[in-house]
């Protein structure tokens, strides 16, 4: 059961609940869409309905961000600890390498998602990473086709939120992944 904040659901499961939860979801080839959520993205969406509506779309609302937890803690909620977004894509990825299933970086200036990617075969020896696309290419059709072409069966995408996780309600059920996650700055972080 979703605990919920000021009107904005959080999940309450630690980060082997949510890779068992994805990982079977895909497999049954249904889509799962996970956002990170932190007090400043609760107070914004005080104030922008479309926004919370946005955030209470995700299948998988991760409490990233403490004052979530002390919010828990004090309900009698829960939530015991973090589970940020660098983390939670972090898990993806090696679990990824044990089901063998691929990867498409999308998002940050040109040249980034190459070296994430790096990165990331470096963290995670026998990753499959299918492909990558800069987060300005801002065409849907390219950036359907890009991405489809290269049949990955995860996305994270990297382009700041919330515009991320309106690329992402907008555009996953045209998209070949199952597992969709908004990602913020972390490629620039895994490019080191
Ligand atoms: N970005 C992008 N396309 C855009 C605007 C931004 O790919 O049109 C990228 C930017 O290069 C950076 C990331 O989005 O890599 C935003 O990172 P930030 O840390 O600001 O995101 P946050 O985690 O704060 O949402």
């Amino acid at each position: 059961m979703k605990e919920n904040y000021l009107g904005v659901d959080v999940s309450p499961l630690n980060y082997d609940e949510l890779i068992n939860a994805l990982y079977n979801r895909l497999e049954e080839q249904q889509n799962s869409f996970i956002v990170a959520i932190n007090p400043e993205k609760i107070m914004k969406a005080q104030q922008d309905t479309a926004l919370r509506n946005l955030l209470n779309r995700a299948d998988f609302q991760i409490p990233d961000g403490i004052g979530v937890i002390l919010a828990s803690r004090l309900k009698g909620g829960r939530i015991k600890s973090r589970v940020t977004g660098i983390d939670m894509m972090m898990r993806i990825s090696e679990e990824s390498v044990k089901r063998q299933k691929s990867v498409f970086l999308f998002g940050a200036k040109p040249g980034v998602a190459e070296e994430a990617k790096a990165g990331l075969e470096r963290l995670y020896p026998g990753i499959q990473i299918a492909g990558t696309l800069n987060g300005y290419e801002k065409d849907p059709e390219v950036i359907k086709q890009t991405i489809n072409d290269a049949k990955p069966d995860i996305l994270f995408v990297a382009m700041g939120s919330p515009a991320q996780e309106y690329f992402i309600v907008d555009h996953m059920q045209e998209l070949y992944p199952h597992i969709f996650q908004g990602v913020g700055g972390s490629f620039d972080v895994l490019s080191g």
